[in-house]
């Protein structure tokens, strides 16, 4: 394996790029359009910079990661690679139709992944050009600090993409885990449940953002509180993941928090747009009630 196209220069495809891109690969980053992809690399090297003044990466390791990325202006342009991993926004009919066009330049034998945090895989592949090439391929965030990656296979997954996959992931140094396709795989099943409890919590007065996220915190030893979490991921992503494990189960008790959903519809969809449950306008967060 040797190019790697990424579509979707968000949060998540950035960091997938980068560390595809310091792994050694040639990766192709697309978004909307042109100007997005490139704003996509923009970030990167500014997280690039970062690591080279704490002195993790090196000036030449930095400028060589750099140059193995190439924005593109459309996914056609994507017909050189050996894996493409989708990472646009959460939404089925956007993913299926990047598919499709995607479908379109594909290599007989190139391999689709979705980095969807909870669309599920087998519904997605009826999408993908071959349901046997298709996977999930699940990265956190941020992706150059997390170690892990679930692999979800779907019903028609072959072993020898489940086999690449995974080697290609253990080449940008994570962890692998392999999860079935049920709604939220494994960290959104356990994670959601609690993020959405601490909406519904702030939304019925239980306590501040402040006091829940520090009672989280240092009561349960977790390196920030869970409204932070949640801003950091996106309310917007958590929205999502919410309502497909509640329609994905049928069971209540999945139910999105009226708060996290009034979030939303404002906007206010946390850091990626300056506000969510804290203010980030400013030096420090501030919390918005
Ligand atoms: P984001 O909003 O930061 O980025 C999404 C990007 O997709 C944007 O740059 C947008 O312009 C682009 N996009 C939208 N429509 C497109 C299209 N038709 N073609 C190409 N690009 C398009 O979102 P994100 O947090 O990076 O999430 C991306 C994916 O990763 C989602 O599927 C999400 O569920 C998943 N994910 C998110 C997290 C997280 O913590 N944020 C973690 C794991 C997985």
């Amino acid at each position: 394996m040797k190019t790697v196209g990424v579509i979707g220069a968000g949060q998540m495809g950035a960091g997938i790029a980068q560390v595809a891109a310091q792994a050694g690969y040639r990766v192709l980053l697309s978004d909307l359009d042109l100007a997005h992809a490139e704003k996509g690399k923009a970030g990167i090297a500014k997280q690039l910079d970062r690591a080279v003044a704490k002195e993790k990466i090196s000036q030449s390791d930095r400028d060589s990661a750099l140059a193995n990325i190439e924005p593109v202006g459309d996914v056609s342009a994507m017909a050189p690679c050996d894996l493409v991993i989708e990472a646009a926004t959460e939404r089925e009919e956007v993913k299926r139709k990047i598919f499709e066009a995607v479908g379109k330049v594909l290599r007989d034998d190139a391999i689709l992944a979705s980095n969807t945090s909870s669309i599920p895989i087998t519904r997605l592949a009826q999408a993908a050009p071959d349901p046997t090439r298709f996977m999930g391929v699940h990265f956190f965030n941020p992706v150059p600090l997390m170690g892990l990656i679930e692999l979800i296979r779907g019903l028609a997954t072959s072993d020898a993409t489940v086999s690449a996959v995974e080697a290609f992931g253990k080449t940008l140094g994570k962890e692998i885990v392999h999860a079935n396709d049920a709604p939220g795989f494994i960290v959104n099943r356990v994670l959601m449940p609690f993020l959405n409890e601490a909406c519904f919590a702030l939304g019925e007065g239980v306590a501040t953002i402040p006091d829940i996220d520090t009672a989280v915190k240092l009561g349960l030893n977790h390196p920030m509180g869970p409204l932070t979490l949640a801003d950091f991921i996106g309310l917007d992503t958590c929205l999502e993941i919410c309502k497909v494990l509640f329609e994905g189960t049928g069971d209540p008790k999945y139910r999105p928090a009226p708060l996290l959903i009034k979030y939303v519809e404002a906007g206010w969809y946390g850091r990626k747009t300056g506000r969510g449950f804290y203010d980030y306008s400013g030096e420090e967060p501030v919390p918005t009630r």
